[in-house]
């Protein structure tokens, strides 16, 4: 599978399908989260790490940029780089770290890091669609194609 689209009528099916997604996750993906504002990219991490077993508070990194969750079988980082405007802080900030086979990575807002993000094995987009929203996945490498296979099987 290389790409997986549907409708999300509400909220509680974007955390459902979150969920559900959680399942197919393997260390070392990186998920780029397209949409705009009030999309779901957060909601739908939310769900992500609902279905991880994740059961603390959950924010968005709007202004820590990232956010770590330290699950078993992997850390996963949340990024928002809505706000990130400094390509020095990268380094500073030792962002380049967070990313490796160790580690699942989802980042909203990853056209603010252009140049300097990995590349993604897996794209989320999310738009608003009548009451709900439509998410298309679609998968850019090896690893991101095993993924939304698992995912649709
Ligand atoms: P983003 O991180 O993309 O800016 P958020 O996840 O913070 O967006 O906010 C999305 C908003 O849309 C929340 O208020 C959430 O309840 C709502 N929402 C999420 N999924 C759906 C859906 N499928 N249909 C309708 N509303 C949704
Ligand atoms: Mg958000």
């Amino acid at each position: 599978y290389d790409t997986s689209q549907s409708h999300l009528p509400d909220e509680a099916a974007t955390l459902a399908l979150a969920g559900r997604f959680a399942r197919a996750l393997s260390p070392g993906l990186v998920i780029h989260l397209h949409g705009d504002l009030g999309a779901g990219k957060t909601t739908f991490t939310r769900g992500l790490l609902a279905g991880l077993g994740w059961h603390g508070k959950v924010k968005s990194p709007t202004y820590t940029l990232v956010e770590s969750y330290p699950l078993a079988p992997f850390t996963l980082h949340h990024f928002d780089l809505y706000r990130f405007a400094d390509p020095e802080e990268w380094e500073e900030a030792g962002f380049r770290e967070y990313f490796g086979q160790e580690t699942v990575c989802l980042v909203e807002w990853p056209d603010k890091a252009q140049g300097l993000l990995p590349p993604a094995d897996l794209i989320l987009a999310l738009e608003v669609a009548e009451q709900g929203r439509h998410y298309r996945f679609t998968a850019l490498t090896e690893a991101g194609k095993t993924c939304l296979t698992r995912h649709s099987t």
